[in-house]
């Protein structure tokens, strides 16, 4: 269906290399469009891109810190360099480390909030800079239950989280006039590399699935649908939004 095809459009899935990133770059493929992926780890973008490439789509694995602005600069002049356009950011880079509150350092501090929120924004900025000049694209940003309810013992990540709805909002009023419709998506929990250590615990996951209304834990591919339909035509006319895909479980309480 055209509403939903991102044949020759240009995506960058910056945490691109494995998980929900990866999941969701492979999603835009399936959609159609050509696939840049981003993270620090050489060998796992190469992976996703040769996956990417299997599905007859133009693929490029490209290493980035984002923590870093000027390696965000150089990763987006790659991706025009060797597609000559972006049409579509993910936002998917992220880390989280459990830790009391009482015991949580600066650098530790630092280190989650310069992923997920520094490093948010300056994606979007330097990808909404060549989108300005295109006339219109779309960000979509990686939120979290943690932009929407406290999570104790997680609280620079809540901090962060909830930072990356604020800037997703203020940036969709501001660059509206750019055509760029930037929204965000909140996963629930998915068994990943970042939640492995949770889900090893048999109790906390027993815990955890009587808690999700839908009874499951997230796969990647459930991020398909939210990820292509805000990359696409489809969501043309839907900017500052956070869709949570988290099998019901901000919804309400199961009692
Ligand atoms: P993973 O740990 O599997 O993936 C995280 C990705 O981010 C990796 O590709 C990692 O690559 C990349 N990354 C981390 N730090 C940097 C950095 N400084 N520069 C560039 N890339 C970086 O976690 P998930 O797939 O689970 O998480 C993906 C996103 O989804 C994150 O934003 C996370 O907060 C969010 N999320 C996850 C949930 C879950 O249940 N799993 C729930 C809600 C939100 P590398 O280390 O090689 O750089």
């Amino acid at each position: 269906m055209t509403l939903f095809d991102l044949t020759g459009k240009v995506a960058l899935v910056t945490g691109g290399g494995r998980g929900l990133g990866r999941g969701m770059a492979f999603a835009l493929a399936q959609a159609g469009a050509d696939v840049a992926v981003t993270s620090r780890t050489k060998s796992q973008l190469e992976e996703t891109a040769k996956a990417i490439e299997a599905l007859g789509r133009r693929a490029f694995a490209v290493t980035c810190d984002v923590t870093q602005p000027e390696s965000i600069e150089k990763t987006v002049k790659a991706v025009l360099d060797r597609f000559g356009r972006l049409d579509i950011l993910v936002n998917a880079a992220g880390v989280n480390k459990r830790t009391p509150s009482l015991e949580v350092t600066p650098e530790l501090w630092d280190l989650i909030v310069d992923t997920n929120l520094k490093g948010t924004f300056f994606c979007c900025q330097a990808a909404a800079k060549v989108m300005k000049e295109q006339g219109g694209g779309k960000i979509i940003n990686i939120g979290s239950l943690a932009s929407e309810i406290g999570l104790p013992r997680r609280v620079p990540y809540t901090a962060a989280k909830s930072g990356v709805l604020g800037l997703t909002k203020a940036l969709a009023v501001e660059w509206a006039s750019y055509n760029i419709c930037i929204n965000a998506i909140g996963p629930g929990y998915y068994r990943t590399e970042m939640t492995e250590p949770l889900f090893a615990d048999k109790e906390w996951t027993k815990k955890l699935l009587a808690r999700i209304p839908m009874k499951r834990a997230g796969l990647p591919e459930d991020l398909a649908g939210a990820v292509i339909f805000l990359a696409s035509k489809a969501s043309d006319y839907v900017t500052g939004q956070i869709i949570y895909v988290d099998g019901g479980f901000l919804a309400g309480w199961l009692d």
